[in-house]
This record gives structure tokens, sequence and C-alpha cells, in this order.
């Protein structure tokens, strides 16, 4: 059925296909379909002499003129739409925005799972439900022992149980289980990983959300109400929730959602990274649980089945929260009111590679096109959404005092340079932080200590010729593992065993200088013998349950110091930690970034923040080479104004982000004099011609000099108007001929400039 008889009776559909050209195309719906089309649906075509998916955009009456064959679409993949009516608006909108592809934002907007739906065989889990009371206990043992053994035997597992081979071994008949089932004492699901992933830090946070409802306080119902009343209004709105840690912002997040849904509406909640927010992702669920809503939670461990049933359910409207990271933003939800971005500051929002968009950003343009609200959350808010309130009409709620008033935990600076002595130069942990954590150990309190860096130590060097061992592929040192024996790349992976003697003089001084999170782990017990220590680390995330292990084991009690990278920084709460180390904050102070301040500020408010969360109060220590820099100090005296006030005025000094738009520009090559040659006959070439509203600044080598052996150099263009200035950016872009061996990438509103 190759092509459609141009009669005026057939359904025409105009969609944007994953390949091929960037426009919409028009294709007929066989007669027998015809009904069943309809915008957002995923349909496979035939494009050239291939075949391609589509999304279908519109039913319209008539071709194109210049069209003279349409053919029939091949298939319609789902039932109902994939992407709901917002979405499709949004699809464009970030293809021009961030100057990417149309087909590879369509491959983001929609996950491979629902793409391809080749449905692994669907395989049940068996967990348990409510615990019968007593007189059914007593007559379950009694009169159906069979269903007795089967509740005891579930008591016992952590994790649900695949259904064919537990009902097999316990001798369990398709009649007894139903029974179970309709009694509620057990459940049945399709969705394994997502109950195993939360299931420890749940039972935790399930007690307390089963307590009821918990009662906001002042503060907080302030906040909710203001959201709510935007959210009465049915109008686009965006509400900034700037809340100390430990404020509540979450319970605030909860008030919103619930009116949401009450409206028949649906929400969304964002996260910086699912698997390094079990806390929030299970305290959400629990807490939504508990008002009788089931929230899907998007994950990177979903298998592609379960990721494909989570997406079907949003799309159709069977769930109506959905919870997740980043590329969550595309998830399906109908009727979409309340989109909340907690942690909104974070960078893991934006994507790095394209479509670079940034998830927050993604966020509020969403909530705009379908009329939603939506709400920024944070401890510490971005430059960006600051500024925002004033130019964009955002609206401000603060969130000023912990719960139950507890205080903010003191910061101590630790000026580093008095402790080093002549004999063994500087050592890692100060004496002031050693005193306070052996007053932690003895007083069986917890502590955190955060150092940004991985591994044993950040470089090898020798200590006759002073050589360095480098990647052979990046411009930076190695990192020491020590647990692994040897050097790895932080950029690219690669590893190489340790030299035994210098690469260059052949001289066997080779020393392991500077310190990564695993040397103090290395030291602490020889300093603290007896302590409970465990560090985190990132290959620890992608083994499934050992992250959960060791969080739950530190909630247990039984770690006494936490050692991590910020990456554990993020909404975690133990109450029983009452100190923060922070072992070296000079490292991202030193960033060759115009966003290294405001990095600085927020990472040592967060850091700062999961001390005293509990009745005990808490404290921070901060060691430095620098104690008098500004972010230390506005942070030590807990003055975000003050930071903002300096901050601002800095970057309104150079013009940079928020006061106008970032957009960099990365040449790379195999060549380095190929990539400068054309970074350079580009920027010539620009210069001559250069549009309006931008301005130019570069080229400059990349701070990553090269990455995977490509030498990179870029080029910073700043504008006011990202949507005016970007098409004549990209028109004489495609204008210019570049050499093949040399790729450019642009990256619209850039986190990572390096
Ligand atoms: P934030 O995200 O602002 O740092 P959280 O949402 O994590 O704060 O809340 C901090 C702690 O306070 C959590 O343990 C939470 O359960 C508790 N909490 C929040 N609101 C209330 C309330 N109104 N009453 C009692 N406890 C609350
Ligand atoms: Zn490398």
């Amino acid at each position: 059925m190759p092509y459609a008889p141009h009669a005026p009776a057939s359904t025409l559909i105009a969609l944007y296909a994953f390949e091929g050209p960037e426009v919409p195309l028009t294709y007929a719906v066989p007669e027998a379909w015809a009904g069943g089309v309809a915008p957002g649906m995923l349909v496979k075509v035939p494009l050239g002499p291939r075949k391609t998916l589509g999304v279908v955009l519109e039913i319209v009456a008539a071709a194109p003129p210049n069209v003279r064959q349409i053919k029939y679409i091949l298939e319609i993949v789902h039932k109902v739409p994939v992407l709901t009516p917002d979405l499709l608006r949004l699809l464009p909108w970030l293809s021009s925005y961030y100057a990417a592809r149309l087909g590879a934002v369509l491959e983001t907007m929609v996950p491979s799972a629902v793409r391809d739906p080749v449905r692994d065989k669907q395989t049940l889990w068996v967990a348990l439900g409510t615990w019968p009371n007593e007189a059914e206990w007593a007559a379950l043992s009694k009169r159906a022992p069979k269903q007795a053994a089967l509740l005891e035997f579930l008591k016992t597992q952590k994790d649900p149980v695949i259904k064919g081979p537990l009902l097999e071994s316990l001798d369990v008949g398709p009649s007894t289980y139903k029974a179970l089932v309709e009694k509620g004492f057990v459940i049945e699901t399709a969705l394994k990983a997502e109950r195993t992933v939360y299931d420890d830090a749940l039972s935790d946070i399930e007690n307390e959300a089963a307590q009821g409802s918990v009662t906001l306080s002042a503060e907080q119902s302030v906040a909710a109400e203001s959201i709510k009343d935007s959210l009465a209004k049915k109008v686009f709105k965006v509400h900034l929730l700037h809340g100390v840690t430990g404020s509540g912002k979450t319970e605030v997040y909860i008030e919103a959602a619930k009116a949401a849904l009450a409206e028949g509406g649906s929400a969304l909640f964002l996260v910086p990274e699912v698997a390094l927010t079990p806390q929030t992702v299970a305290r959400l669920r629990a807490r939504l649980s508990a008002s009788g809503v089931q929230a899907v939670v998007l994950h990177s461990h979903l298998s592609a089945g379960e990721r494909l049933d989570a997406w079907m359910s949003l799309a159709r409207g069977e769930a109506r929260v959905a919870v997740g990271a980043r590329s969550a933003v595309f998830a399906p939800l109908k009727n979409l009111k309340l989109i909340v971005v907690d942690e909104e500051h974070e960078g893991a929002y934006k994507q790095e590679d394209s479509p670079r968009y940034h998830g927050r950003d993604v966020a509020v343009y969403r909530a705009k096109l379908a009329g939603a609200v939506c709400v920024l959350g944070s401890a510490t808010p971005s430059l960006e959404s600051l500024y925002n309130l004033q130019v964009k009409g955002y609206q401000l709620n603060a969130l000023t005092k912990r719960i139950d008033d507890r205080a903010l935990p003191p910061m101590h600076i630790v000026d580093m340079r008095n402790e080093t002595s002549m004999e063994k130069g500087t050592p890692l942990i100060s004496r002031f932080l050693l005193d306070k954590l052996k007053g932690r150990l003895a007083a069986k309190e917890q502590t955190i200590l955060f150092l940004n860096r991985r591994g044993f130590a950040p470089k090898v060097m020798c200590g006759t010729c002073g050589h360095v061992v480098a990647c052979n592929h990046c411009s930076i040192s190695l990192t020491f593992h020590r647990a692994l024996n040897h050097l790895r790349c932080h950029l690219c992976n690669h590893e190489r065993p340790l030299p035994r003697v210098c690469p260059e003089c052949k001289g066997t001084a080779l020393q392991q200088r500077g310190a990564g999170t695993q040397r103090i782990e290395d030291i602490l017990p020889k300093l603290l013998p007896g302590a409970r220590i465990t560090r985190i680390d990132a290959d620890l995330l992608d083994r499934k349950n050992a992250f959960r292990q060791v969080l739950g084991d530190f909630r247990k009690g039984k770690i006494d110091i936490l050692i991590g990278t910020q990456m554990i920084a993020k909404g975690f709460d133990f109450p029983n930690v009452t100190l923060v180390g922070l072992i070296e904050a000079d490292l991202s102070l030193h960033m060759p970034d115009f966003r290294a301040a405001e990095r600085t500020f927020q990472l040592l408010v967060q850091v700062a923040g999961r001390a005293g969360r509990g009745d005990r109060a808490g404290e921070v220590v901060v060691q430095t080479y620098t104690p008098a820099s500004a972010p230390l100090q506005f942070a030590r005296r807990c003055d975000f104004e003050g930071f903002l006030a300096a901050e601002l005025e800095e970057r309104r000094v150079f013009n940079y982000p928020p006061f106008r738009h970032l957009i960099r520009h990365v040449f790379r090559a195999r060549n380095a004099e190929k990539a400068s040659f054309f970074i350079e006959e580009w920027t010539r070439f620009l210069e001559k011609q250069l549009p309006e509203g931008i301005e130019l600044r570069g080229p400059a080598i990349a701070p990553r000099e090269k990455v995977k052996d490509y030498y990179r150099y870029h080029l910073w263009y700043f504008t006011s108007n990202v949507s005016r200035t970007l098409p004549h950016l990209l028109a004489l872009r495609n204008a210019f001929k570049m050499d093949k061996d040399v790729i450019d990438t642009l990256d619209v509103d850039p986190v990572d400039l390096g």
C-alpha cells in the first residue's frame, strides 16, 4: 500500500519524522485506522527507501501544494499519544533554542523503550501487602495454612519475589494466591526495580508518613497557600521557593501537588539525580501514597519493559504523578498543572550532549505552554532564577527557619596555612577538625566529610625531574586509585598500571601528590582508631543496592564517619549527623569559570545543611587556604543577601549571565593546528557580519585543552535574546566552509565551561 490515492476522503496528517527533513511531512492514514490517529501519536512511516518513526502533529485538510505523492503510514505504534499537546509545542522550541536537530530532540523526548516497544515477557513480582489483623491471621493459620505460609515467607523478604518460582516452591495454587491478592495481603507488581531501589529508605520514612499528615509550619503554610492561589488561577506562574536547608520544602511541594491533583490535574517532580536523592524520592512517594496517589518514579535502573509501562501509564492518564531526573521533564503527563524542580540550582539539570538542554529551563517553558505552575526550590537558588524574580515576575516564597526552629549550624573556617609544619608539610586533617571528630566519636554522633576529588592521589609526580604522569589522550594528570592499584583518567577513563620508574628520567622517586577521598579513608583510621569509616564513591552507584545499603547502615548508626565527594551532599537528611567537614573548600573556588564563586557558596551552604538536622545541634568545619575569600565569608555568616548583591555586581560589571545569555561554541579536532586555524577563520568570517545583539569573546584554548584525543578551542557569544540572535548565527555557520576534520558544537546557556 505504498501511495494513497489523491482522494479527498483520505485522512491526511502532518508529522515530524525522527530522521530526514526537519519540517512537517504529510502522510495519509489507511481508512481502517482513520478514527484512531491523533496528535502526539507515534507512527511508523516510509521515508525514501527506509522506514522511520514520526510523531503526529495534526490532522490536516490538504497537503501543501508542492507535495505530489503522499504515502500511507505503516503502523501506529501505540494506541494513545506519547506526547501531550504541550510537549508537541515544546519540541520545535527546544530544537531551535538549543540549536539541536529535531530528530535528536525527538529521541530525547521519547525514550527508546517507548519507540521500540519490544516487550520482554512481563515478569510479575510479589510483595507483602497489609499484614492480616489478629482474627484474620488466626483464621488463616487454621483454615488456609498455605496462604499463611506464603505470607510468613514474604515477611522475611526484603525485596519482592518473582511470582512463578515463588508459587511453585511453596506449592501454592492460583486460587489460593488469588485469594491473598484480593484481601490485599499480598501485592503483585510489574515494577520491581522501583520498589527495591527505594524500599529501605522508604521503610524509615513510611512510618512517618503513616502517622498521617504533618502540620505545616506558619512559613510553610504561607508558601503553600501562595502556590495554591496560583494553581487556582489556572494560568502559568513560576514560584521560587527559597528555603534554608531543613526548612521543609518537600512538604510544601506535596501540599501543592495535592491541590493540583484535587483539580483533576497531574504533577511532575524533578530531582537532580534519582539515585543520589533516594530520601527525597522516598519521602515524596510515601507522602503521596499516604494520600492515595501512586507516583511513577522514572529512574535509570528501570528495565525497558518497566520504562515502557511507566511511560504508558502516564500517557493513558492512569498515573498522574511522575518523579524523575532531567529527562522526566518530557514525561507525558496529561493535564499538567504543577512542575516542581527541586534543587533548581544544580548543574546536573543541564544535559551535556545534544540536545544540550537545561531541565529547569525546559520545565519553566513547558509549564508556560501547559498553563501550569512551576515551583523552583532551593536553599541556594541560582543567580539566574533570582534575577528572574525581577525581570520575569517570578514569585518569591521564603522559608527562613528550619523545622522546629532548629539552629543552622555554625561554620568554623580553618586556615590551613597555619597547619603547615616544616618537617611534615600540610596535613589533610587539621588539628581543629581532628579534635571535633574525636568529640563526635566520644558522643556517639555522626560525621560527614566531603572532599570533591575521587581516587587516592590526583597526581603522580617524579621527585627528581618534576614530570607529572598525564593521560595519553587528554590534557590532565592521571589519578592514582589505590584499591585497583592503577592510574585512571577522570575525563576518558583511560587506565594504566602505576609505573615503577619515571617515564621521563627513569628515576625511581615517583610520588603521589595531593589527596582524593581514598586517601582520607586511608589516613583516618590511623588518627581515629576504632572509628567505623565508610567511603561512598561513584562506582557504588552502579551497583544497584550498594549505595542504598551504605545509606541504610549510616541511618542505623552503624557508621561513624561517611566520606564522599559532593555528590552525596544532595538533600541528605540524617538526624544524628552533628558534624560536617569540608576538607578542601578551595577546589571549586579556583576553577576557570565565572560561576566559581556561586558554586563554592552553594556547596558550602548545601554541605553545611547536612549537619544538625535532628534534635542535637550541628557544626561545620571548612578547611581552606584562602579563608578571606568572599563566598566563604558570606557562607560563614549565612549572609545570602550579601553574597547575592556582591556576586550580581561582579556579573554586572562583566555583563555575564544572568544579565545576558552565554552561548559557547567549541571547535575540536585531532589536529590542534586545524582546530585553531578554523576557529580563527570562523571568527574573522563572523566579525565581518556580526549579527546585531551579539558580542563575541575569544577564540581561546578551552580549559580542558585536549579530551579523548581532540584538541579544543572555544568562542563565547553574549546575547540578551537567544531566540532572536541564534538563527542569524546558525545561518552564518551554514554559509561557512568548515574542514571535515573539525567538529563544532554550540552550547546555549552552558553550565560546563571546561
Ligand atoms: P529541605 O528540603 O528544606 O532541606 P526537608 O523537606 O528535607 O527540608 O525537611 C526537613 C525535615 O523536616 C524532614 O525530616 C521533614 O520530614 C521534616 N518536616 C518538614 N515539614 C515538617 C513539619 N511541618 N512538621 C514536622 N516535620 C517536618
Ligand atoms: Zn584521558
